[in-house]
Formats: C-alpha cells, structure tokens, sequence
C-alpha cells in the first residue's frame, strides 16, 4: 500500500489516473442509484401494471393447476416462466426457476392476492384459493433477470476500457515532461549544450521551447565568462615575465624574494588556468599512449614519503595521457596531504581494476569539508576557507583542472568526506 502510494506520489500520470478514477467511481455510484430511484419510482408502477394485465389474460387460459401440460405449453410458447404452489402439488416449468420472495415484490390490490415487482426479473405472483400462480417473465434472455447487475458490469467494463485508453493518451501528452526532466538534470550536471526536440506548440511545448532558450543562454554567459577569464590570463604573461626579470635588479633580497614568490604564485594560477583552457578546446586536448598506470602512481606516490600505496601487482595498462594523469594524482595527494597536517597517518592510495576500468581512490584522515561545500570544490577559484594565506596554499584551481583532467579521459571524479575524519577522492577512468 505504501508502495503504492509512493508511486501515485511521484508520477503525475498515476494521479490524474487516480482523480479520474475516484471522479467516475462516484459518477456511476450516482448514476447507479439515481437510476434505480427512476426505475424503482416511474417505470417500475407502468411495467407492474402491464405485466399484471398480461398475466392476468394467461391466467384465464388456465382452467387446472393440475394440468402441467397445459401450463408447460403456454409458458414454452410465451417464453416465459410459470410456477404453481399449494399443499399437495409443487411444479416448475423450468427448472432454473427461482421464486421470488413475496416480501420483496408490492402487494397490487387490496385482497393481497396479487404482488408484483423486479425481483431477479420481472414477476407477477397470484393467489388464486390456495394456490401460488408465479409467472416470471423475461425467461428468455437470462441476463435480463440481472438487470441492475448487468448495467453495472456493463459500466465497469467500459470504465475499465475507458481508463486504459486515457492512460495512453495522458502518457502521450506528458511525455515531453521526461524529456524535460532529463533534460534540467543534464543542466545541474553541468552540461549545457543540451536542446530538447520538439514539435509541439502546446505549452508544454513552449516551455520546452523556453528551456533551450534558457540553456543556450546561460552557456553562452559561461563561455564568455571562461573566455574573459583567458583573455587576461594571457594578457598578464608578458607583464608577469616582465617583473620576474624586473626583479632581479632588485638589491634587497628579502623584498626580491617576496616579489618572486607572488610572481611565480600567479604564473601557477595562470598556468593551471591556461592548462584547463587547453583540456577543453577541441585540439588541443589530450595525447593519449598506452602506459602502465601501476608505474605512473608509484613514480608520483615516491615523491611524498606519507603516502601509502595500496596496489596490485598486476600491471593495469591504460590508454591515457600520461603527463595530465601525473598532475592529477600529484594535485590529489599534495591536497590529501596539505589538508591532512595534523592527521598522524598516511594519505592512501588504492587502485582497483574492475573489467573496462579502473578506480583510484586517494584517502586522507585530515580536516575533512564541510558537507555544505562539497558540490562546489571542483568550481574554479573555489576554497573551503576564503582566506587564502601563503601557507594555506592555492587559487582553489586545482580541484577544477583535476575534474577537466578525468572529464577529458572521459572519466568521473566524486568526493566524499567528513569534517574532522577525512576525504576521499575516488577517480574512474575508462582503460581505452
Ligand atoms: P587549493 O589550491 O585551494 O587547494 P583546490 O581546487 O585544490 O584548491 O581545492 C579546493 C578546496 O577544496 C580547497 O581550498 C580545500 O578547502 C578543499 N580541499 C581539497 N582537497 C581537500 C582535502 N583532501 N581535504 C580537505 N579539503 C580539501
């Protein structure tokens, strides 16, 4: 039931199904009783009066309860059922005969000895000395005695048609809402180049219509935004290689070397940003070679004496770029360890073959990021602690050019981590 439930919660088609099918549940419950009402006050009086004055013509064909031959040749030729009842004699002319409960039929004149009314069909019953004359009418077609029954299977048969065909109709018109929810999921990825085709002009339609707008628009706001970005990297390369050199004049060591420190911090943060520039364009992308990862992540691995490897010795071969690959795992571990100082123990690194690919994952036990902040890292110039000092390092670049790096390679980059416990940045990249 819960299920159930869950599911009607989630899918607008199931709920217009279900308004739909709570709407004509209660139409045919009134149309039901409304219509007995009618029958039972207006049509029933004028059907009884017929009924009895035609029965009443029969009854004057029978002059013995005694002769069944009679009564049979009447009820076959009428097609209609004949009952009689006293003391001694007890006959049907058909054996399916059910005889009504008097109870449940009107009491037609005032001697109460003739009733009728609908009973499993149309009935008259006389009393004629001691005797029960039944005649049940409308033998002939049986589901006739069930009229009420039948009209309401009848209904539910149609409502039942009725719903399904609705059901394809309301999935036809929704369908460009799936369109459109893969559609804005593709967005909050980050992607979006994405148009949805169609050829609707209801407004659905334009609000398909709408949305490519949108997407087109906002990729454009992020294409000139990167572009301005590069656009004053590029610019500050000549200035920057102008003050290196500058400075060389400089006599006071302590104020060269300050110089120098800033000069070449900007020129990491223009490189980084260059470099990632490079990994999207259409070109200048990556130069892949087959190359034995095992070897690439122990050579960096090497570089740090607080990294503990976690490896097979089987050799994983890989179809990568094996210089972007190395700024990517020497990004990852130089943050696991920047941000891990106080932590006592390694920063791990593990590599798992799994058929087509490969995951690497680099774990730390230091200060971890806030949950609140973990959507955002991989953002350009984003940082955990706004302020950035010398010692606490970088642009927040890194993390940005690590996820253009696996993205190239056609790869995923996740990040999991608790405040005070660790991170773990787990990378998968397809072996071709
Ligand atoms: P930065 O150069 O500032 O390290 P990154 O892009 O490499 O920039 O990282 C972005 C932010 O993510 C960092 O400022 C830091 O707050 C957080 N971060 C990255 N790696 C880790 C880690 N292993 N542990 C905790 N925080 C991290």
């Amino acid at each position: 039931m819960n299920k159930f439930l869950s599911l009607i919660k989630s899918s607008l088609i199931g709920k217009i199904i279900l308004g739909f099918t709570i709407g004509t549940i209660a139409f045919i419950s009134l149309m039901f009783v409304s219509n007995r009402h009618f029958i039972k006050q207006i049509v029933a009086p004028s059907v009884n009066n017929n009924n009895i004055n035609y029965t009443k013509l029969l009854l004057e064909k029978i002059e013995s309860f005694a002769d069944t031959t009679n009564l049979n040749a009447i009820a076959q030729s009428r097609q209609i059922s004949i009952a009689v009842k006293n003391d001694t004699l007890f006959w049907k002319s058909d054996k399916n005969f059910d005889l009504v409960d008097l109870n449940k039929l009107s009491i037609i004149d005032s001697t109460q000895n003739i009733w009728a009314g609908f009973g499993k069909g149309h009935n008259v019953v006389y009393k004629v000395n001691d005797t029960f004359v039944y005649f049940g009418l409308e033998r002939k077609w049986e589901g006739f005695r069930y009229f009420e029954e039948t009209i309401l299977a009848i209904n539910i048969g149609w409502f039942l048609i009725i719903v399904y065909l609705l059901f394809l109709f309301i999935r036809k018109i929704l369908k460009p809402v799936n369109k459109l929810t893969d559609g804005v999921k593709k967005v909050s990825e980050g992607n979006f180049s994405v148009k949805i085709e169609t050829t609707r002009s209801d407004q659905l339609g334009k609000l398909i219509h709408s949305f490519n707008e949108m997407s087109h628009q906002v990729a454009n706001m992020i294409k000139s935004k990167e572009q301005l970005l590069l656009d004053v990297s590029h610019e500050m390369r000549s200035p920057l290689t102008r003050m290196k050199l500058s400075s060389e004049f400089i006599d006071d060591l302590k104020v060269k070397n300050n110089i120098l420190e800033d000069v070449n911090d900007l020129d990491k943060m223009i490189t980084e940003l260059l470099e990632t520039e490079r990994m999207n364009s259409a070109h200048g992308g990556l130069s892949k070679s087959k190359m034995k990862l095992n070897d690439l992540i122990n050579e960096v691995a090497l570089q740090y004496s607080i990294v503990e490897l976690k490896i097979n010795d089987d050799e994983i071969e890989i179809n990568a770029d094996k210089e972007r690959l190395r700024l990517l795992f020497k990004n990852l571990i130089e943050n696991a360890i920047k941000y891990s100082e106080n932590s006592n123990e390694p920063v791990s690194v593990k590599v798992v073959e799994k058929n087509t690919k490969v995951e690497i994952s680099i774990q730390d036990n230091g200060e971890g990021i806030p949950e609140k902040e973990l959507e955002f890292i991989f953002e350009p110039f984003y940082r955990v602690d706004k302020s950035r000092t010398k010692e606490s390092g970088g642009f927040g670049l890194g993390l940005h050019l690590c996820k253009n790096i696996v993205e190239a390679h056609k790869g995923k980059i996740s990040v999991q981590s608790k405040i005070g416990e660790g991170t773990t940045f787990k990378i998968v990249l397809p072996k071709n």
